[in-house]
C-alpha cells in the first residue's frame, strides 16, 4: 500500500494516520487519499481475479495495511440484481439493484465500519465516538465488538427503539439525545473532545470515503459480466469494465455518494472505465437541503432546522460542505438532485418488495421512488443502464407501508359436541379469505404485457386474474368467469380488440362489464370514435405505473 493524503484546500500532502483529522498546513478537515493510479491500474484487474468477493478484493486502493481476518465479517461483495419486473414496468430494461442489505448488518454502512475499524485497530485505537441516525451506529457496533473497541453511540431519541436495542446488543453505549441529528452530532463531538477520543467525522473521514468507493468498483466489475455488450469504446481508451449511465442513492450526509463518485473517478483515472456515471442524489422532501440548494443553483445548502420526515435515517438537516463537493460532482456528471415525499417512498418500498422480492428500508425506497420520478420525467432514458443503491431492512416502518388488514387471524374454535374438528377448522379458514376476489380478464397477445399488468395489479391488491392471448379465447374466458373488469388489447391477430368489444356489447350478460383498453399505438380519430361509449378508459402501454391506471381499476371494481 502506498498512498498519501492530500488536502483539497491547500494541496499539501501528508502520510495517512487515521486519528489525524486536520491538514497540518491549513487546518482543513477536507482531505482525500491519493494512490499511485498508474501503477495500480496496470495490474489490478488481473490481480483481483483470484481474490474473494469482499471489499478487500480492492485492497491496493484502501487505506489499511494488513487487514486482520479476526475483524472481518464478510463486508462488501454484495449482489447486483437486475430488476427485471421494475424494468418492464418503467420501460427501462437495464435497472440494477446494488443489494447492500446483504452486508453483515444489512446496510451499506458496513463498508464504512469495516474499513474504518480495520484502520483504527491497526493504529491501536481502543475507544471511539459516533453520532448516528441508526445504521452507522449498528455497523460500527458490530465491528467494534469484533475488534475490541468501545463505541459511544449518540443517537437521536427519534431513532426507533428496535434500532437502539440493536446497537446496545453489541455492547456499545447508547446515548439518546433528545433533539435533531445535527444536535446529536454536536453533543458527540463535544464528548469526544473532552475525553480526547476518536470521533467519526462523517464525510470528512478518509476511511469512510475510501470504503464507499468499493461500491463503484464492485458495480463496474459486476456490470461488465452481466451486460452482454462490451464497454463502449471511446477510441483512445480501451476500458475493460463497464460503468452504469446512472448511479442513484438516497442522500443524508452525502458520504455514500461522495465515496462512490471517488471510486468511479479512480477507475476512470486507471482507464478501467470510460465514463463516470451521472449521479442522482435523492432526498426526502421533508428534509431536502441539498435538493433545495441545487435547484436554486447555490453552492451552499441552507440548513433545514426541523426536518419533517418519518425517514429518520435521512434527517441530516445541515449537510455543510459535503453538499458543495457533491453538487460539483452531480453537475460534472450531468446528474441531478431530486426529492420525493415519504408517501412516494413508502409506495416505492411496497412496489419493490412485491415486484422484485426485495424488502428495503424506507431510506433506500427514497432512491427507488427517485428512480420512478426520473424515468417518468424523461431524465433517465429507456436505454440507460441504472444502478440503485438499496440498503437496510423494513422493520421500523412496515406498519405505515402496509396499512391495516395486512394479516388475517385464524382463531381455532373450541370443539363442541355438534362440530367435528375438521368442520371447525374449515369454518375458521373460511373467515381468513373471502370466497371471491374481484375478477379481472386480461386479454392481450403479448405474454410480456400480460405478465407486467398482472404484476402491477397483484402488487396493489388481491385480484383473481384470468388471461387470454387472443380475442376468441378472451370471449370464452369472459363467458366462463364473468369478470368484474376486462383489460383488453386492441391489436391482436385473428380477432382484434374492436371485434371483442362488438361481441361483448351484443350480449346483454356481458354488455355492462367495464372495459379498459390498453394499446401500444397511437389511435386514429376513426378508431377513437369506434371506442367512444364502448369502454371506460384508454391506457397507453407504458402508462401502467401511473396512479391513474390503478385508480381507474379501483373505481371500476367499486
Ligand atoms: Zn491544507
Amino acid at each position: 500500500m502506498s498512498f498519501v493524503v492530500r488536502c483539497i484546500d491547500c494541496n499539501h500532502t501528508t502520510p495517512f494516520f487515521p486519528t489525524s483529522m486536520n491538514c497540518p498546513r491549513c487546518n482543513s478537515q477536507w482531505r482525500e487519499a491519493e494512490y499511485d493510479y498508474e501503477s495500480i491500474g496496470r495490474t489490478i484487474a488481473s490481480q483481483i481475479s483470484s481474490r474473494t468477493h469482499d471489499l478487500w478484493r480492492f485492497r491496493e486502493l484502501l487505506p489499511v495495511r494488513n487487514v486482520h481476518p479476526a475483524i472481518m465479517l464478510g463486508e462488501g461483495g454484495t449482489p447486483l440484481i437486475q430488476a427485471i419486473n421494475l424494468g418492464m414496468m418503467l420501460g427501462c430494461p437495464n435497472i440494477y439493484i446494488k443489494d447492500e442489505r446483504q452486508g453483515p448488518t444489512s446496510s451499506f454502512k458496513d463498508r464504512q465500519a469495516a474499513v474504518t475499524i480495520a484502520a483504527l485497530k491497526e493504529a491501536g485505537i481502543t475507544e471511539m465516538v459516533a453520532a448516528s441516525t441508526g445504521n452507522v451506529a449498528i455497523s460500527y457496533s458490530a465491528y467494534c465488538a469484533r475488534a475490541g473497541i468501545k463505541l459511544w453511540a449518540f443517537v437521536t431519541s427519534l431513532v426507533p427503539a428496535v434500532k437502539m436495542r440493536e446497537i446496545a446488543i453489541y455492547g456499545s453505549q447508547v446515548i439518546k439525545v433528545t433533539g435533531s441529528y445535527d444536535q446529536a452530532k454536536q453533543v458527540a463531538a463535544e464528548f469526544a473532545r473532552q475525553r480526547n477520543l476518536y470521533l467519526d467525522m462523517g464525510a470528512r473521514t478518509i476511511t469512510s470515503i475510501e470504503a464507499m468507493k468499493t461500491i463503484a468498483f464492485e458495480v463496474s466489475e459486476q456490470l461488465t459480466s452481466m451486460l452482454s455488450h462490451s464497454a463502449r469504446s471511446t477510441g483512445k481508451l480501451n476500458p475493460i469494465w463497464r460503468a452504469p449511465d446512472w448511479y442513484i442513492q438516497s442522500v443524508s450526509g452525502g458520504m455514500g455518494p461522495l465515496g462512490v463518485y471517488k471510486g468511479f473517478a479512480e477507475l476512470q483515472k486507471m482507464d478501467l472505465i470510460d465514463h463516470v456515471p451521472a449521479l442522482a442524489g435523492i432526498q426526502s422532501e421533508g428534509c431536502a437541503p441539498m435538493v433545495q440548494a441545487w435547484k436554486d443553483h447555490s453552492d451552499i445548502a441552507a440548513p433545514v432546522k426541523s426536518p419533517r420526515t418519518h425517514i429518520e435515517t435521512l434527517a441530516t438537516g445541515d449537510p455543510g460542505r459535503a453538499y458543495t463537493l457533491l453538487s460539483k460532482h452531480v453537475n460534472e456528471t450531468h446528474g441531478v438532485f431530486e426529492s420525493v415525499t415519504d408517501q412516494e417512498a413508502f409506495q416505492a418500498m411496497h412496489v419493490l418488495a412485491k415486484m422484485e422480492g426485495i424488502s428495503a428500508e424506507p431510506a433506500a425506497a427514497v432512491a427507488v421512488a427517485g428512480l420512478f420520478k426520473l424515468v417518468r420525467a424523461g431524465v433517465i432514458k429507456s436505454t440507460d443502464v441504472v444502478v440503485v443503491n438499496c440498503t437496510g431492512h423494513t422493520m421500523p416502518t412496515e406498519p405505515s407501508v402496509l396499512g391495516d388488514n395486512w394479516a388475517r387471524n385464524v382463531v381455532m374454535p373450541n370443539q363442541t359436541m355438534e362440530e367435528t374438528p375438521q368442520e371447525g377448522l374449515l369454518a375458521a379458514l373460511s373467515r381468513v379469505a373471502p370466497d371471491r376476489f374481484p375478477c379481472i380478464a386480461l386479454i392481450d397477445d403479448s405474454a410480456d404485457a400480460r405478465r407486467l399488468i398482472r404484476r402491477i395489479l397483484q402488487s396493489q391488491g388481491n385480484f383473481s386474474i384470468h388471461e387470454a392471448d387472443n380475442g376468441r379465447q378472451g370471449l370464452k374466458v369472459i363467458e366462463v368467469e364473468r369478470p368484474d373488469l376486462i383489460i383488453l388489447d386492441l391489436m391482436m391477430p385473428e380477432m382484434d380488440g374492436f371485434a371483442v368489444l362488438d361481441a361483448l356489447k351484443a350480449k346483454p350478460e356481458t354488455a355492462d362489464i367495464p372495459v379498459i383498453v390498453s394499446t401500444a399505438k397511437e389511435l386514429t380519430s376513426e378508431e377513437k370514435d369506434k371506442l367512444k361509449g364502448q369502454i371506460q378508459a384508454l391506457m397507453q402501454k407504458g402508462d401502467f405505473l401511473s396512479d391513474e391506471f390503478l385508480e381507474e381499476v379501483r373505481s371500476l371494481l367499486g
